[in-house]
């Protein structure tokens, strides 16, 4: 294995699909222990998780930019204080208007990532095990992997990304990020699932 501390070694480049592959590995490995459901038990802690994610710096009305905003006691309607408006905290997201709970889009997106970094030889999950895990039909399972797969990529807004990854993946120091050295770190750390089955 090649030393990264010796200036001799090679700063290889990751070919692209390895790469994705890598960020994929990279996502799971920092998915909180025992889960979403341990670490967000309820849609209460789920909303506060994705409500701190989205305004790292306090809720803020989407309409007047407004930093005194009232929340109900349930977190999940906002009323600005200045212009009055009334919001959600997933308004003026790709989230709103989905019937889906916060709870139910951080189940999703652990399900995607945990597919992408252990079942990747399978493609991309497949519509029937994400509809199975979250418990709704063909056709919102199809748009919830659309909406989740978007967010965790590279171009995505990395909402859903955030709010599930809360581990620190502890990657060595003597590691270079996001060489083929990396690679191997994290492809030992994930074992690959058997069979197309989730979980
Ligand atoms: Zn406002």
């Amino acid at each position: 294995m090649t030393n990264s501390l010796d200036p001799t070694a090679r700063q290889d480049e990751l070919h692209p699909d390895l790469l994705a592959r890598l960020q994929n590995m990279m996502m799971y490995l920092q998915l909180p222990e025992g889960g979403v459901r341990t670490a967000f038990p309820d849609e209460i802690s789920c909303r506060d998780r994705f409500i701190a994610i989205r305004w790292p710096d306090g809720v803020c009305c989407p309409a007047c930019g407004d930093h005194s905003v009232n929340m109900l006691p349930k977190r999940d309607l906002f009323q600005c204080r200045q212009c009055r408006k009334q919001f959600s905290p997933t308004s003026g997201t790709q989230l709103h208007r989905t019937r889906l709970s916060v709870q139910m889009w951080l189940f999703a997106t652990e399900a995607v990532i945990q597919w992408n970094a252990q079942r990747y030889m399978y493609g991309e999950i497949t519509i029937d095990a994400l509809g199975t895990r979250l418990g709704v039909h063909t056709e919102a399972a199809l748009r919830v992997r659309r909406i989740v797969s978007h967010d965790i990529s590279v171009n995505g807004s990395g909402l859903l990304r955030h709010a599930v990854c809360t581990r620190d993946p502890d990657v060595p120091r003597a590691i270079q990020p996001w060489t083929s050295q990396h690679f191997q770190w994290a492809k030992a750390k994930v074992s690959p699932g058997v069979g197309p089955a989730l979980i």
